[in-house]
């Protein structure tokens, strides 16, 4: 199958063949139908991260499956499904608490991260978070293969992989935001807009999009923020105090990954808000907090792994949220490239030129 490769952190990836594995008895093969282009993506192409080189970057995908293991009975060929990232070993402590998005393998040769996912000649090539979506195929386990109805358009669904179900997961069942409170949101970008979504979904009244770009507050608004604050002219923190009624919002998500935002997000919210860690940043990232504010305030900060998404629960819920008129998904694609344009569409991002780009198989 043909995978764009990744040899060499900031240097373009390789459009090139490679030999997928076998799936093994519990695995499963996908043909990709679509794959969002995500800022994990970028970060692990520009920063020196953890993951293995050579990789196939691409974590946001959706699919037709090709063919199963001996053992697998989720999904049959000529399935579509949403594949959910990361471990979901079904099998650890988290798995078994009901919380897959922190889950932990007893056994580390588990880790779909560090498998062999495909070959190319004698080189073991690594699958991003297990799923290398840049790329015509994949081979996950079972457990991470969602299927959805045929019924669903299988393009635009790819995005519940991680942006929408991140950004509406991270309000939904980590925040737990109540109606009619105040949401601050930083970053308006393709996860940002989905908290955006979530936050007018769940009843929020005043929904704060915080930007430096102005075309994404202008965007924000399509997606329910009632207010625009532009983060390089405006003074934030007052401009949300004014709109919060002098006491600051209930809820603020941070949804960059800068200590710098992180700390706005805690500074922004009243007494006993919470603020809600969503963006990745770099490894060695720091943020120092005052105890006794901390102590005093009774604010509370809330770490959010992928949205605390429980794939086999959430993105049905998505969907039916989706199909019901009540969350848009469509709307959040800016453009379509294909596997050969995976540069370009990396490089669009980073520009802040899309607001989700994908890439089609079809
Ligand atoms: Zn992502
Ligand atoms: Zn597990």
């Amino acid at each position: 199958m043909k995978a764009a490769v990744l040899y060499e952190r900031r240097q373009p990836l390789i459009v090139q063949e490679v030999e997928l594995i076998d799936p093994g008895p519990r695995d499963v093969l996908v043909r990709f139908v679509a794959s969002g282009v995500c800022h994990s993506d970028l970060s692990h192409w520009q920063r020196d991260t953890w993951s293995p080189l050579p990789l196939i970057l691409g974590h946001e995908a959706s699919g037709i499956v090709d063919q199963v293991g001996t053992q697998v009975s989720r999904v049959k060929p000529g399935d579509h499904v949403i594949i959910a990232f990361g471990n979901k070993c079904g099998e650890c402590a988290y798995c078994r608490r009901g919380e897959p998005y922190l889950c932990t393998p007893e056994d580390p040769a588990k880790n779909i991260s560090l498998r062999a996912h495909a070959r190319r000649n004698s080189t073991t090539v690594y699958g991003f978070i297990g799923v290398g979506s840049f790329a015509e195929a994949t081979v996950v386990p079972e457990s991470n293969c969602v299927p959805i109805a045929t019924s669903v358009p299988l393009e635009p669904a790819c995005l519940i992989a991680c942006g929408v179900s991140t950004g509406v997961g991270a309000v939904i069942n980590v925040a737990h935001v109540q109606p009619g409170s105040s949401v601050v949101v930083i970053g308006a970008g393709g996860v940002g807009l989905n908290v955006i979504q979530g936050a007018h979904l769940a009843g929020a009244a005043r929904i704060i999009a915080v930007d430096i770009n102005p075309q994404k507050l202008d965007l924000a608004q399509q997606f329910g923020a009632t207010h625009g604050v532009n983060s390089s002219a405006d003074d934030v923190a007052g401009r949300i105090r004014q709109l919060t009624g002098g006491l600051g919002a209930d809820y603020a998500f941070e949804v960059i990954g800068l200590p710098q935002t992180i700390r706005q997000a805690y500074e922004t919210v009243r007494k006993g808000g919470a603020a809600i860690v969503v963006g990745v940043a770099t490894e060695d990232a720091a943020v120092q907090f005052s105890a006794p504010d901390l102590m005093r305030s009774g604010k509370r900060i809330l770490g959010c792994n992928a949205g605390g998404v429980r794939p086999d629960i959430d993105f049905p819920l998505i969907i039916d949220l989706w199909q019901a008129g009540r969350l848009q998904i469509e709307e959040l694609i800016s453009q379509r490239f294909a596997l050969d344009q995976i540069n370009e569409a990396l490089i669009a991002l980073q520009q802040g030129k899309v607001t989700r780009g994908i890439l089609a198989f079809a």
